[in-house]
């Protein structure tokens, strides 16, 4: 079963339309490989440390993250 990958398009990622400029999916994120570190920023994704839950993708409503089986 291939492990499912998770991909941040930042063209389509806008902080400042997510409330106070947080970006929720970050917070949502346990294994911390979303994070934002700045209010405004867009976050980075650490595809060593994402399990592929896609707990994150179900969050972001701008659909800036995505899900792929390889
Ligand atoms: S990834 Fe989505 S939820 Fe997070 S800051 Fe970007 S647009 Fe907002
Ligand atoms: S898929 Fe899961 S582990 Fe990976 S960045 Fe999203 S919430 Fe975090």
């Amino acid at each position: 079963m291939p492990k499912p990958m998770v991909v941040l398009n930042v063209q389509q990622c806008e902080p400042n339309q997510c409330e106070n400029g947080i970006c929720p999916a970050a917070l949502q994120c346990r294994r911390k490989a979303l994070v934002q570190e700045q209010p405004f920023e867009v976050p980075e994704l650490n595809s060593e440390r994402c399990l592929g839950c896609a707990v994150c993708v179900t969050i972001c409503e701008r659909k800036s993250l995505q899900v792929y089986r390889w």
